[in-house]
């Protein structure tokens, strides 16, 4: 009785406060200075209740805006009271937004922002059978490794004397997808354990988990057996664009396969969480549902080679999240603006880069002459340091190799770094890990003032600082 009476009071209460907002945005016409001339998705709203909103004030709230014009054909919850709403095409996205953020029971509402690659890319589309989990093929040295000028640039076979990787690993390839079925980082890729093998029916029938449309382990998600394609939300996060698979490689293509090149670390397990569109070009609310699963799924470390101009309150949220879960989150400083000359992004921000959160790491990109290259965007504050991007060799799809360039490139070279360490001291916390990166790096005339640190990655230094750090050394190897 009492609880009836509690729903009772909560859907009158919502009424009223809905009541109260409809008339506030009939008064109301204002914009919003930071939105205008921002590019965002105009069939989808991010929606962060107040923590005390409830289910029956939020569902209220929808049917009354339906009641007047039909505006919300679904919502669904991509964070803890962040909702994503899916609007009826003759809405304006920005202005519901706009009225939304002044609703009594919303922190705010926002916009669902364009992000974007921040290095070279294309497309094709090919076989997109997931593999079945294999073990590391160790069979002898790389061919191509001397292609890896930036391997040597950060001293990582010194670094591998000590610490090749370790499958315990994983790191999140937020990205365009990967070519999971390349030879030189299929059986480097995480598997869902609770998506593979095979199980009998009662009618002693067998089936295997990959494939059997069956959301096995109960997570939300049907057949994620490697990942998850949040663009187009099906299991198979193959890379249309050839961005992903190229990031993928340099943080952790496999090693002393006698095949390509190698990652930073030689055995890690990436996780391929695709949210990227074959144009390069993804939505914020879906970086936050990839974001959401690796947090969910036990990724460590987070690549992220892309981003944006606007700021996104939803977007920073997710990374806090990330920061509570002892994540590390590393970021692209972007590459230039119109001109593709490097900007500083203390003064023009570039987001999730240019967030003041303790987890993240902000990478600009130098060249094989030690430079900052020509594009890289930099920032005393905003920027920690740099690592190669420039004329990059790695991976692509179709069992191929390539170059490319980009402060994209340069990301997951700090990311496959985070992961050696991790591997190598499985109770670094985070920020012991951000620590020993920037406190190793080799300090370059041209990243003075331009970076926090005004170095370049150095993951062979960073396991010494490790190595002769007692503190941080909870487990020896
Ligand atoms: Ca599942
Ligand atoms: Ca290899």
């Amino acid at each position: 009785m009492q609880k009836i009476a509690s729903v009772r009071l909560c859907i009158i209460l919502g009424s009223f406060l809905v009541a109260l907002f409809l008339l506030q945005e009939n008064k109301a016409n204002f914009k919003t200075a930071s939105v205008e001339n921002s590019q965002y998705d105009s069939s989808r709203v991010l929606v962060r209740y107040k923590n005390q909103a409830s289910i029956f004030g939020k569902s209220n709230l929808i049917n009354i805006l339906n009641k007047k014009q039909r505006t919300v054909i679904s919502s669904e919850t991509i964070l803890p009271q962040l909702d994503l709403w899916h609007l009826s095409p003759d809405v304006s996205s920005k202005e519901l937004a706009e009225s939304l953020s002044k609703h009594p029971l919303i922190q705010y509402a926002e916009p669902d922002y364009i992000v974007y690659t921040m290095g070279g890319e294309k497309k094709k589309k090919q076989d997109t059978t997931i593999p079945l989990p294999a073990e590391d093929n160790v069979s002898g040295p790389d061919p191509k490794l001397t292609n890896s000028y930036g391997l040597l640039k950060i001293e990582a076979p010194k670094a591998w004397e000590i610490h090749r990787g370790t499958s315990e690993v994983i790191i999140a390839i937020i990205d365009s997808g990967i070519d999971y079925r390349h030879d030189d980082l299929s059986t480097n890729l995480w598997y869902n354990t609770g998506e593979v093998g095979s199980y009998e029916d009662d009618k002693n029938k067998t089936h295997n988990r990959q494939t059997d449309g069956i959301d096995n382990d109960g997570n939300g998600y049907i057949d994620d057996v490697i990942g998850w394609d949040f663009r187009n939300n099906d299991g198979k996060p193959y890379d249309d664009n050839d961005h992903g698979t190229h990031v993928a490689g340099i943080a952790g293509a496999i090693g002393d396969n006698s095949l390509g090149s190698s990652g930073v670390t030689k055995d890690v397990r990436l996780m391929i969480l695709k949210f990227i569109h074959s144009d390069g070009s993804g939505k914020v609310s879906d970086a936050i549902k990839a974001i959401s699963y690796a947090i969910k799924n036990g990724a460590k470390v987070l690549s992220n080679s892309w981003g944006g101009a606007s700021f996104s309150q939803s977007l920073q949220e997710a990374i806090v999240l990330t920061a509570e879960n002892n994540m590390l989150f590393v970021a692209a400083a972007g590459n230039g603006g119109d001109d593709s000359k490097g900007d500083n992004i203390d003064k023009e921000p570039v987001y999730p880069a240019a967030f003041d959160l303790s987890n993240i790491i902000s990478v600009a990109a130098t060249n094989r002459s030690d430079k900052l290259e020509f594009f890289s965007n930099y920032g005393s504050t905003n920027v920690d340091f740099a690592a190669p991007g420039a004329d990059i060799f790695s991976t692509l799809p179709n069992n191929k190799y390539g170059n490319f360039s980009g402060t994209s490139m340069a990301t997951p070279y700090v990311a496959g770094a985070a992961a050696l360490l991790l591997g190598f001291n499985s109770n670094l916390t985070t920020l012991e890990i951000k620590q020993a990166l920037m406190d190793s790096v080799d300090p370059l005339a041209g990243l003075k003032n331009k970076t926090v640190t005004g170095g370049r990655l150095n993951v062979y230094k960073a396991i010494q600082v490790l190595q002769s750090n007692k503190i941080l050394l909870g487990k020896e190897e």
